[in-house]
């Protein structure tokens, strides 16, 4: 029996959890899920927080609701990785070994590596929106903010979810709008890139949505402090932008325990194949979601595709083959515009973001780079996706591969299919006898302190007896075959050059 330990029940480790287990019988992989509370976010929720729009309670429920039976799910911070003795350093004191690890343990934003980003201007008129605490604090801030000069702020990139500051800009704007009193507030939208996004395309059309709301951009600006005092952020280049109110995306690292066990770059990001997310180190470990180096964006949609790639590459990894199986980067980016819009970006690591339709040809319904009331609702919706689909790993119908017209058919694309996509509506699982360990977890979710999901140490500042593994009682009774994993052969589109389409931006179906 082969063991394998995922770090961290979030996102990508439940997904991955229960696609693993839904594949494979307990004699053959031995499954544990190791996460330092019992606490699932909902993290594109912290985005609405802030402007009342969805609560806490909504954002957040018991993670081990969603660990499927037959998985040991192991409640502990978790101390460091030994990848030669194939060990993890529990804070208990205890150690699991495994014989594959899967970190998903992502990143964190880290307010205190920016000089003046722990002063006392924090939680006054310094805030972001990255954690719940931190999204729960801002929304006062907003109720009460009447005026004056709003900043919002990139520290550095990467970033989960890279386009949720340009949101939380559209939505200022619509709020202060709704309020009557967007007159009185200016908008400064201050970034480290050189536009608004990443992608060229993409950045002119988020651009020019900013320059239609009257909201000022600031570009290329590396923060040297946040000066608490004089209420102003200040560049290496000597740039001072005055704010009454800051909402600053901290940097975002990686897990101390990633730097204590030697796994990680200089942000606690593990260096990673960017096709198959193999550990560029060890062959044995894989990491998923936020957490690698994948050089596209760190989103669910990513995680969600990345882990489909992962599943596919299963079978030939148990057997010892060449992993054949690429990730392309492919994304989707929902973006709130504000006043009932949304817009919507698919690209991976070779194209740029399309217009079009998606997920289905032509008829959507969902538009590709236009501001739609179809896109704001697919992300209203995504919450229930969330919860009910995609960390339960039940089919979706977005292909792990982005497909290009005359690339892919969408019934036979990897990972879903029309079919698969009603059996997941249709077919639900029970879930819920899973092994829980200590703290023992609690029936009802209970909400975090404010101090949890806060960055683990100040100190961790930028640059420079394995538990019980009982098998759940319900899960081993073999009720039902497991149904076999049927690995799809993937198609990399970014493969035939010719298949990118240059911009200018050309219809993608
Ligand atoms: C404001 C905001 C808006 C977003 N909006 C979107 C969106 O609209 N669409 C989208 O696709 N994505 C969005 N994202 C990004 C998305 O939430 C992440 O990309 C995704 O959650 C990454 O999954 P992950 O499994 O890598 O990490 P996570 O889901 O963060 O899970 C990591 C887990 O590891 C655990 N952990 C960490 N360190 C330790 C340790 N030392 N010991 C034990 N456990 C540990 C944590 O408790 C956590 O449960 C958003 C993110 C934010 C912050």
């Amino acid at each position: 029996m082969r063991r394998v330990v995922i770090l961290g029940g979030g996102t990508a480790g439940t997904m991955v959890a229960n696609k693993l287990r839904a594949a494979y019988p307990q004699e053959q992989l031995h499954l544990t899920v190791v996460d330092q509370d019992d606490h699932h976010h909902y993290q594109p929720g912290y985005l609405f927080l802030p402007f009342g729009q969805l609560a806490p309670r909504q954002i957040v429920r018991a993670r081990h609701s969603f660990i499927p039976d037959g998985v040991d799910l192991v409640l502990c911070g978790i101390e460091s990785v030994d990848a030669k003795a194939k060990t993890v350093q529990l804070r208990t004191g205890d150690q699991l070994s495994y014989d594959t690890l899967i970190i998903a343990t992502g990143v964190q934003p880290r307010p205190e590596a920016t000089e003046g980003g722990d002063g006392p201007e924090v939680g006054k008129s310094v805030h972001h929106f990255y954690d719940l605490a931190a999204a729960e604090s801002l929304q006062e801030a907003m109720r009460t903010f009447r005026g004056g000069r709003l900043v919002i702020h990139i520290t550095e990139m990467p970033i989960k979810c890279p386009v949720a500051p340009l949101e939380f800009t559209f939505l200022a704007d619509a709020f202060f709008a709704d309020k009557k009193i967007r007159k009185k507030v200016e908008i400064v939208y201050v970034t480290p890139l050189d536009g608004a996004f990443t992608k060229p395309i993409a950045s002119r059309e988020l651009g020019d949505a900013l320059a239609k709301r009257n909201i000022a951009l600031e570009t290329d600006f590396a923060i040297e402090r946040i000066d608490n005092e004089t209420k102003e952020i200040v560049s290496f280049d000597d740039r001072h932008i005055p704010f009454d109110l800051l909402v600053t995306v901290p940097l975002n690292m990686g897990p101390d325990y990633i730097a204590a066990s030697g796994l990680g770059d200089e942000n606690n990001f593990v260096p990673c194949d960017q096709g198959t997310m193999q550990s560029l180190a060890d062959p044995d470990i894989f990491v998923l979601g936020d957490g690698g180096t994948l050089k596209t964006s760190k989103a669910g949609s990513v995680a969600h595709f990345a882990v489909d790639i992962f599943m596919e590459n299963f079978p030939d990894y148990l057997a010892g083959r060449q992993l054949t199986h690429n990730f392309d980067g492919h994304a989707n980016c929902f973006i709130e515009t504000g006043h009932g819009k949304g817009m919507l970006l698919d690209f991976n690591y070779e194209t740029q973001p399309y217009t079009g339709a998606f997920p289905l040809p032509v008829v959507g319904p969902m538009t590709l780079l236009k501001e739609t009331p179809a896109n704001h609702w697919a992300k209203v919706a995504f919450r229930w996706v969330y919860w009910n689909l995609l960390i339960t790993g039940r089919p979706l119908p977005f292909t792990a591969d982005m497909y290009l017209m005359g690339k892919k058919v969408e019934d036979t694309a990897s990972g879903t299919s029309t079919k698969d996509l009603l059996l997941g509506l249709f077919g639900r699982r029970k879930h819920g006898g899973s092994a829980v360990t200590a703290p023992k977890a609690s029936a009802r979710p209970t909400l975090p302190s404010s101090a949890a999901g806060k960055p683990a140490a100040k100190s961790s500042a930028r640059p420079a007896s394995r538990p019980a593994a009982r098998p759940a009682a319900k899960s081993a009774a073999p009720a039902a075959p497991v149904p076999a994993y049927v690995a799809q052969k993937g198609v990399d589109s970014t493969a035939d050059a010719a298949s990118v389409l240059p911009d200018p931006i050309l219809p993608k179906f």
